[in-house]
């Protein structure tokens, strides 16, 4: 049957370069330059944070990273690295173990991959002014071995479904997009599985830095100044 085993192979080599250029697009026409609002935000002569760029590099594991913010007010900054940035969410309320509870994610500016390592203060008065601690990180992927495929199509669908593998948080979670208009709201959801737990708070229960072990208060009133090691 060679007529029929052709149309498989057709279909295969045309859907990969159009995939490709899709994503492309989209970036491009999200956003003209990566890490440009991250870097409008923010006075890099006031705050010791990061300015934002983008590695030429490419790490094949991918990085998560949550900082706990004490702002204006407090929340849980939710950052997955996917092409070359933090996709990011501020969590008011932080993740729960729960699978039935759903968590509002605001989705806020691409953040660079050199701010997964910020603990400290950044200066009152300057863009999110307040102590940042390091309150888990690790690596996470797709689910099922989708790749950075799925989570591209994941994300753009918003329904971004992945695996993580943190100190404090781990197994399968889910980020759905809600249809409102303006700055695209989520919601953080624990899929059920080993590691939910609907019994444990675990905001309540850690409250010390994944990195240094130090507490808010101690960040904050720590002599010990962050400096961009990269
Ligand atoms: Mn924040």
């Amino acid at each position: 049957m060679p007529a029929k085993a052709k149309t498989p192979a057709k279909r295969v080599a045309r859907k990969t370069p159009a995939k490709k250029t899709g994503a492309k697009k989209i970036v491009a026409k999200k956003r003209a330059t990566p890490l440009a609002e991250y870097n409008a935000k923010r006075d890099f002569t006031l705050t010791k944070e990061p300015a934002g760029k983008v590695p030429r590099t490419k790490t094949k594991a991918l990085h998560f990273v949550i900082q706990k913010h004490a702002a204006s007010h407090l929340h849980f900054d939710f950052r997955l690295e996917l092409d070359g940035v933090m996709k990011s969410w501020a969590v008011p309320k932080g993740p729960s173990l729960d699978p039935s509870v759903r968590r509002l994610a605001m989705e806020v500016e691409d953040h660079p991959i050199s701010y997964n390592t910020f603990e400290g203060t950044i200066p009152q008065g300057e863009y999110g002014g307040g102590t940042v601690m390091l309150w888990d990180r690790g690596t996470y992927e797709a689910e099922d071995d989708g790749g950075v495929e799925a989570l591209r199509e994941g994300y753009e669908r918003g329904d971004l479904k992945f695996v993580l593998k943190g100190k404090r948080l781990s197994g399968s979670w889910v980020l759905v997009r809600m249809k409102r208009p303006g700055r695209p709201q989520w919601l953080l959801i624990k899929h059920d599985d080993q590691a939910a737990d609907r019994k444990r708070d675990i905001t309540a229960e850690i409250t010390t830095s994944v990195a240094s072990k130090r507490s808010m208060e101690q960040i904050a009133s720590g002599r010990r100044v962050w400096r961009n090691t990269a």
